[in-house]
């Protein structure tokens, strides 16, 4: 069977343990591969490796960086179809969806912060003739990338990317729900003879690997994207040692529909946000907040919709919905509907683990789930879920909605729904949300901050804040 050993100073290789834990493909349930089960002493080699390539790879010509890491864009779009059957067997995410976003998105992330270190700049401050000071942007170090299952490549060079292009070395830690893409990734890395140490890639359980790599004293910058209690872990042993941290976590977003909006297009919109990637984007609409003179309207249409949506074989472009990602998350899926139920939630349409046939039949399916009659107060309203389920609730007015939309821990994105340009500025501005959408969800340009507020997160990535994050400013005062 497979086995999905690290990468670390340019080579393949088994863990120290030498043990390995199975992986299973959510589609089927069945085991088809292993994953090196790493300890904190493949870290230390990995973070040894990443801090002696430092030494060259952060003095390199910009340009020189720039060649190198368009050349993984390269290969990630010459591996596309390998790759896009990979994430969606270890994820359970339909095909067509890896091909039209994870993986371009997997090679975009290169070219774009690539070339983004070309253009970055910092800043002068002239003192009136009396003196000049320039701002350097100097790479940190060996920086810790720990990502998540949900978009396993997209978020793995979401970091990697612009750490690199940045000037700096990287020791990255998948998640071990879904570690394939990122195997082969390092893959390429090898094959492409990428400068020996600059990316190592550590496989293995969070508690022990990321836990290792975050309070590794070598490694002064962790970029984490998971869930809000991880990152209270991470930052817990982080913190104390004064590393930079940016961390993207969980979210419970807002989908506020008013009266004036536009019908047909906001009840689409609001079934993408709740099911796309099975409802396990950190940004999904999963609190859909509709006006009360609309309300019964909206919401059968909804449901029709939803109804009308396939869960089938990932490998099938008229599925809509593929596998969510294993029997645990599945599990914990099913629990929070029966949470909902006991809460006295109804279920309008959905709420059941699918069986499909043959090959499928013991793989990880569940039906694309509305919740309606509960208080925006309730737990099923306030917690996470991470999976197709999506609560209905109306609303009176834009103050009882801005809230209800705000009541929640957390604080990543929200979307708005009105022809009504003031109000949408005023719920705008009103929102707590590190990103808000007008008549649209998840449409993502990779120049804004990028990032959440409250317990939905610590920073901002995307564009210059990326390389800003990625780098330490050093101020230079010269006297004139
Ligand atoms: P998770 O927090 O369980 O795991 C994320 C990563 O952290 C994995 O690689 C895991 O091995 C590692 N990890 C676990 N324990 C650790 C520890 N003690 N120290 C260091 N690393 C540790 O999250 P998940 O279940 O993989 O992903 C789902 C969560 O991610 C959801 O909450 C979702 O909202 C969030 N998410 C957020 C964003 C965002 O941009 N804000 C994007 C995608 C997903």
């Amino acid at each position: 069977m497979l086995k999905i050993q690290n990468f670390i100073n340019g080579e393949l290789i088994q863990p120290n343990s030498g043990d390995y834990f199975d992986n299973s493909s959510p589609v089927t349930g069945k085991i088809y591969s292993q994953v090196s089960d790493s300890d904190e002493t493949d870290i230390d080699n990995a973070v040894a490796s990443a801090k002696e390539a430092f030494k060259t790879w952060s003095k390199l010509p910009k340009k020189e960086r720039y060649d190198h890491i368009m050349r993984l864009a390269t290969e990630i779009e010459a591996h596309f179809n390998e790759m896009v059957e990979a994430e969606s067997k270890d994820n359970g995410k339909p095909e067509w969806l890896a091909r039209a976003v994870d993986i371009p998105r997997a090679s975009e992330n290169f070219r774009f912060f690539a070339t983004a270190s070309l253009h970055f700049d910092s800043e002068i401050h002239e003192m009136d003739g009396k003196a000049l000071n320039y701002t350097l942007r100097q790479p940190v170090g060996v920086v810790g990338c720990i990502s998540p299952w949900n978009l396993p490549l997209y978020l793995l060079t979401w970091k990697i990317a612009p750490a690199l292009a940045a000037g700096n070395t990287v020791v990255a830690k998948p998640s071990e729900v879904t570690p394939m893409t990122a195997f082969m990734f390092s893959e390429i890395c090898k094959k492409i003879n990428f400068p020996k140490g600059v990316i190592n890639v550590v496989h293995g359980f969070g508690h022990k690997v990321g836990d290792a790599l975050s309070k590794h004293p070598d490694v002064p910058i962790i970029s984490f994207t998971g869930g809000t209690a991880t990152g209270e872990k991470i930052a817990a042993v982080a913190t104390p040692m004064f590393k930079k941290i940016s961390l993207e976590l969980g979210g419970k977003n807002p989908n506020i529909v008013f009266e004036d909006a536009e019908f047909n297009k906001s009840v689409d919109m609001a079934v993408k946000a709740a099911f796309s990637n099975q409802g396990q984007i950190c940004l999904c609409g999963s609190r859909l907040f509709v006006q009360n003179s609309i309300y019964e309207k909206f919401r059968d249409s909804f449901v029709e919709k939803t109804k009308s949506l396939k869960v089938g074989n990932p490998k099938n472009d008229d599925s809509n919905l593929g596998a969510v990602v294993s029997k645990q998350h599945m599990e914990k899926i099913l629990e929070c509907i029966e949470l909902a139920k006991s809460e006295g939630g109804e279920i309008l349409t959905g709420g059941k683990r699918l069986i499909l046939d043959g090959d499928l039949s013991g793989g990880y399916y569940i039906e694309p789930t509305i919740i309606e009659n509960l208080s925006h107060s309730c737990r099923t309203n306030q917690e996470e879920i991470f999976g197709p389920v999506v609560s209905i609730i109306p609303f009176a007015n834009e103050s009882e909605v801005i809230e209800m939309a705000n009541s929640t821990k957390y604080g990543l994105s929200a979307s708005i729904f009105t022809k009504d340009v003031s109000k949408a500025h005023r719920v705008a501005a009103a929102i707590d949300s590190g990103i808000v959408w007008v008549n649209t969800w998840m449409l993502r340009d990779l120049r804004i901050p990028f990032g959440g507020m409250k317990s939905s997160g610590v920073g901002r990535e995307g564009g210059f804040k990326s390389l800003e994050f990625f780098t330490e400013p050093k101020n230079v005062c010269i006297k004139i």
